[in-house]
């Protein structure tokens, strides 16, 4: 039987989530018990979220100390004691940074095989990422052709695919992410009307040159400096999309609050937070609609991938020093 390599966390992190948190240990993997299934992990998602619950107290849930990272993933069972679950089928849920997990399937869904790599199950097609974006997009950023929208970490897993929606829903769309090569993918690649460096750029200068007007819809993925810039250049009636704020995450205990908030007052403006979990039933309507999309080549999400499971720490490191550009995952074998 294969035994289990799994990534547990060591030590809770101070500021960013470095290697040394974390220790790759072998362990047994035990008989099955009845109603557990084993999968053999093939991808494993990479979210910024996941800073979030390596801290004392977790903005979602907790990992402990100890414990295996929490992670959602895809694979195949290998051995089933579940009626219904069979050998060989693809699955995607929580299954954990691990290469074999042994659960009960109840958070867990069977996916379509017909995709080539299952990876596209936590790209485009997962539900912190593409469905989140869809999600955000429908249910509270409701955008309308003409309207001025912008989004941070455009060129991240979620952004990109806001921002892909958002053109196609009719609105001029402006990126907001680090680097070069992000912003020329934005702009060439993925069609945005615009890209801006935050890294290489004064933000503020940028937005006022190519949205002279103000922003319309603000799908903020970042929060810190960016979000109070962008709170700055609002146009009347703005909303401001809180999807996430990944600059705070190393620091949930002292978080930055916006300074410009009185601009929601000035420009009669809106901000509304969301989280993809709180709409369950568009998350089917959300995965039929961006498949399809997928399908008829409407849309894109690039993938990048980082091959064995004792690379995931190095992987979150990577994210949250900007080296992803689309969804970040680690490939199990
Ligand atoms: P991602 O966007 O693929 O990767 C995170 C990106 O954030 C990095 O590539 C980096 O891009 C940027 N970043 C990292 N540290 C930063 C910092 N200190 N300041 C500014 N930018 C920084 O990650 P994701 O998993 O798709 O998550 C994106 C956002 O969606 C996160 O805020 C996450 O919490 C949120 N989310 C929300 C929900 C929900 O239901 N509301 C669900 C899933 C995810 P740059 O190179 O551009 O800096």
């Amino acid at each position: 039987m294969k035994e289990n390599q799994a990534v547990v966390l060591v030590k809770r992190p101070v500021g960013d989530a470095t290697p040394d948190c974390f220790e790759l240990q072998q362990q047994p993997v035990s008989p099955l018990a009845d109603g557990q299934i084993r999968v053999a992990v093939e991808y494993i998602s990479v979210d910024a979220g996941t800073r979030t619950m390596l801290q004392g107290e977790g903005f979602h849930r907790q990992v402990a100390l100890g414990g295996v990272v929490l992670a959602g993933g895809v694979g195949r069972i290998i051995e089933s004691k579940a009626d219904g679950w069979q050998v060989g089928q693809a699955v995607r849920g929580p299954l954990g940074a691990q290469t074999v997990a042994t659960l009960k399937p109840d958070f867990l869904e069977v996916v379509e095989d017909s995709y080539g790599a299952l990876s596209v199950h936590l790209g485009l097609l997962g539900g912190s990422t593409g469905i989140t974006a869809w999600i955000g997009m429908q249910a509270v950023a409701k955008v309308a052709p003409g309207d001025v929208f912008v989004v941070s970490a455009a060129a991240g897993a979620v952004g990109c695919v806001a921002g892909q929606l958002a053109k196609r829903a009719g609105a001029k769309v402006i990126g907001i992410a680090g680097g070069a090569r992000k912003t020329s993918y934005l702009v060439e690649t993925l069609g945005f009307d615009a890209a801006i460096d935050y890294k290489g750029t004064d933000v503020a200068a940028a937005l006022r040159e190519t949205a002279p007007e103000g922003v319309d819809i603000f799908f903020d993925n970042v929060g810190g400096a960016i979000l109070d810039t962008v709170l700055d250049q609002l146009a009347m009636r703005a909303k401001v999309v809180i999807c996430g704020a990944v600059s705070q995450y190393g620091h949930m205990d002292k978080v930055e609050g916006p300074s410009m908030y009185l601009r929601l007052a000035e420009r009669q403006a809106t901000m509304e937070g969301f989280a993809y979990f709180h709409f369950p039933e568009l998350i089917p309507v959300a995965r039929k609609a961006l498949s399809d999309s997928l399908k008829a080549g409407e849309i894109q999400m690039p993938e990048e991938i980082l091959s064995g499971i004792e690379r995931y720490p190095e992987a979150l490191s990577f994210m949250f020093s900007g080296g992803n550009l689309g969804k970040l995952m680690v490939q199990v074998k």
